[in-house]
């Protein structure tokens, strides 16, 4: 174990259900010093971990923050300085849209070392495991990973407009606080009203639940089920499929 000390892991933890965790997640788990995890990490896997582990929680609710980013990255880098084995654990896979990619360039310019550990993502497992796959040749060949919530005053905007034209299924991740902007700008774009749309909140999990509406309701009938963040979006006609394949 010594080439990981002083090695920082950035780990997917994969989407909820903990044995969809990655055998090389698991063994990380069960080897490193400090294990630094987010909110959406399924606290069963740290039960894998040694007892004498380190457990650091540096989740981050929408309203108020426990730790900034800025916080996070030093932590990592004094972890990582102080020669422990670290393993950085966060929902689904580090890479997607997990900010996993700027400590892992934080960490290398502070001269600390970074394994990666993909992990899979709920981007494809929770419309997945709900019965939906994100493509399909009776549909579409094309899927579209997206942000439903991007950064105050960021320059680059989302144009979904742009986004609507595309004959694909789109995966919105932290959409639901603007879901209504959202199908009533790709109406705009030109999608068909009608598209099938689906929420799907704790996917993966045993409270897994799945709201369906059209794009011109859905932001209606999230309100009225009380459709809560975390949930995936799933805009397209692959939404239908669900009755046939959900998981019997
Ligand atoms: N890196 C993660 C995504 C981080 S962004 C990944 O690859 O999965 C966080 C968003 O992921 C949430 O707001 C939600 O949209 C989505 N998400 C993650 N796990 C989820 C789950 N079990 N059920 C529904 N949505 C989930």
């Amino acid at each position: 174990m010594n080439e990981n000390r002083g090695k920082v892991y950035l780990v997917g933890a994969g989407p909820g259900d903990p044995e969809l965790l990655t055998l090389k997640a698991q063994r990380i788990i069960s080897e490193a010093d400090v294990i630094l995890y987010d909110r959406l990490v399924n606290k069963e896997i740290l039960k894998g971990a040694r007892d004498d582990v380190e457990l650091v929680y540096v989740g981050k609710e929408s309203d108020h923050h426990v730790c900034t980013q800025d916080e996070i990255n030093d932590l990592l880098v004094k972890y990582g300085n102080e020669g422990k084995y670290v393993a950085r654990l966060k929902g689904g896979d580090p890479y997607l849209f997990g900010r996993g990619g700027e400590e892992g360039e934080y960490l290398i310019k502070n001269g600390v070392k970074v394994g990666v550990v993909p992990g899979i993502t709920s981007a494809i497992s929770v419309p997945g495991h709900a019965g939906i796959p994100v493509t399909h040749r009776d549909h579409t060949s094309i899927f579209v990973a997206v942000t439903g919530h991007e950064e105050p005053g960021k320059s680059e905007n989302i144009e979904w407009e742009k986004l609507a034209t595309f004959k694909s299924t789109i995966v919105v991740l932290m959409g639901v606080a603007n879901l209504g902007k959202i199908a009533a700008k790709l109406i705009e774009g030109g999608k068909d009203p009608d598209t099938p749309v689906a929420l799907i909140e704790r996917g993966t999990t045993d409270d897994e639940r799945v709201t369906k509406g059209v794009l011109k309701d859905i932001d209606e009938v999230a309100k009225r089920e009380g459709v809560k963040p975390p949930a995936i979006t799933v805009i397209g006609g692959v939404v239908g499929l669900s009755d046939i394949l959900k998981s019997t």
